[in-house]
């Protein structure tokens, strides 16, 4: 697995602040609490990697990991703390639309959902501005020991139905790895691998 080699680069406030547009990167992304610094140290390896208790307010970056010199993660900051005031959740909502349609190195988005909650207002906006974007998104259903079999499929089958053409989704767990090796797969090919 190559994301393995993951190491922290920088974090961006600004779009201008991010290493030059050049060579692959993919985006993780999702709500607060959905899962994603968990799912991040799971891909990689790494426990502490994207740290998984934050403030809010702090997590309103870029947090960009190099893979090696033309391939690199974007992370996101997670979206839906309510104490974040409303001028700067506006603000940020511009920069990830921003970003998603004009970074050239971005081949795709990874969006994280919890299992049981999966397709809230903001997972929509994600995936019509990627839409918009022509960029591909796979969905990461995650927290999948939470449920039963069953239950996770008939979230599989719901979530599938519900996304727009060239998004892909899958049943996760950190917790378990289950769903790890189908998410590499998966993401390999849009970094060139
Ligand atoms: P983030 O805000 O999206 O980065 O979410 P975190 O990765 O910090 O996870 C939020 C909470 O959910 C933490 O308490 C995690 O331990 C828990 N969590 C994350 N992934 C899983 C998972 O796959 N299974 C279970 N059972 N809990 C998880």
């Amino acid at each position: 697995n190559p994301f393995r080699q993951a190491q922290y680069l920088t974090s961006a406030h600004h779009l201008h602040q991010l290493p030059p547009d050049a060579g692959f990167e993919f985006a993780i992304a999702g709500r607060s609490n959905a899962g994603k610094s968990s799912a991040l140290n799971t891909l990689t390896g790494q426990k502490s990697l994207a740290r998984t208790s934050k403030t809010p307010g702090r997590t309103q970056q870029i947090v960009i990991f190099e893979l090696d010199i033309s391939r690199r993660i974007a992370d996101l900051p997670g979206y839906g703390y309510a104490k974040v005031p409303v001028k700067l959740k506006q603000h940020w909502t511009q920069v990830m639309e921003t970003y998603l349609e004009t970074r050239h190195c971005l081949r795709g988005v990874v969006l994280v959902m919890d299992i049981r909650h999966p397709l809230k207002p903001f997972d929509e906006q994600m995936l019509n501005w990627s839409a918009a974007a022509g960029l591909p998104v796979h969905v990461l259903l995650t927290k999948a020991d939470k449920l039963k079999r069953g239950p996770a499929q008939a979230s599989l089958l719901k979530v599938r139905k519900a996304l727009p053409p060239g998004a892909t989704a899958q049943v996760f767990s950190s917790t378990s790895r289950q769903g790890l090796e189908e998410w590499v797969e998966t993401i390999k090919p849009w970094m060139d691998y």
